[in-house]
């Protein structure tokens, strides 16, 4: 997916300085934290140039007598179509060119040295599982003093327990009592801004679908906001205390069309909600 993106500083070595490897990270973030966006200190471990030589590598720098300052040595070997000439990178100063009288220990010549550094980075709202920020120089640091590499940010979306997200909108389940889906009323639903209510319409079935506009994630760069859909589910309840029960008898009574009351409907909402 990142092909070429890393692995930075692969280039040919010459004993001068390269590039620094890109580094990755990734971060996992709420979906509140996605709504909003959200500022991140991100704790990493990157080369630095070494604080015991300060970066130089060693005492008594000198040009590498096996490639000549060059960092690279020819090889040669014989194969089936002849003599082969590969260039490798020199095994005396590991491609650098030179050698120390005095090597130093922290970092063995190279200079660098690993050192756990904390990074704040600004996400802005609407980003997705996926996509990626990109840091620049703030990667791992050249060798023999080149530039930094970058950091790369992968983002990570955690599970939320109520919505589901499918690109800008969201999907969430919420029970009714039967009472208030026959009689019509009002739930309240959880959103990323905080509970709202929602009208529930009398005679309302269960699996209906309620668009609440304007709920969902925001889109990238201030793109407008995507739907809150709330798929109702009506609940039954599983115990009846003995008022509940006459009641629900006597709606059976009613619903085979004898010896109905004008307000039954009415003291079922009571008992129930
Ligand atoms: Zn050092
Ligand atoms: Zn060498």
């Amino acid at each position: 997916m990142f092909g070429g993106m890393f692995g930075g500083g692969g280039g040919g070595r010459r004993g001068g300085p390269q590039r620094g490897q890109d580094l990755q990270v990734r971060v996992k973030l709420t979906l509140e934290e996605i709504a909003e966006g959200v500022s991140k200190k991100i704790k990493i471990r990157r080369l630095e140039p070494c604080r015991t030589c300060d970066g130089a590598g060693g005492k008594g720098r000198r040009t590498c007598a096996t490639c000549g300052g060059m960092g690279q040595v020819k090889q040669v070997s014989q194969s089936l179509f002849g003599q082969m000439i590969n260039v490798v990178s020199c095994p005396k100063c590991e491609g650098t060119g030179h050698t120390f009288e005095e090597a130093c220990r922290t970092c063995q010549g190279s200079g660098l040295e690993r050192q756990e550094v904390t990074i704040s980075v600004q996400i802005p709202a609407g980003v997705a599982e996926g996509n990626y920020l990109t840091l620049r120089g703030e990667g791992n640091k050249g060798p023999r003093k080149g530039p930094a590499g970058d950091i790369v940010v992968l983002i990570e979306e955690q599970e939320h327990d109520l919505f589901h997200r499918d690109g800008q909108n969201l999907y969430a389940e919420a029970r009714v009592p039967y009472t208030t889906a026959t009689l019509g009323g009002s739930i309240r639903i959880p959103t990323l801004d905080g509970d709202v209510d929602l009208k529930v319409p009398a005679g309302t079935q269960s699996e209906k679908v309620f668009a609440l506009r304007g709920k969902g994630m925001p889109g990238l760069h201030g793109r407008g906001r995507g739907d809150l859909f709330v798929k109702l589910q009506v609940r039954v309840p599983d115990k009846l205390t003995g008022k509940q029960k006459e009641l629900l008898e006597q709606l059976r009574e009613c619903e085979s069309g004898t010896n109905c009351e004008k307000t039954f409907f009415e003291k079922v909402k009571e008992i129930f909600t």
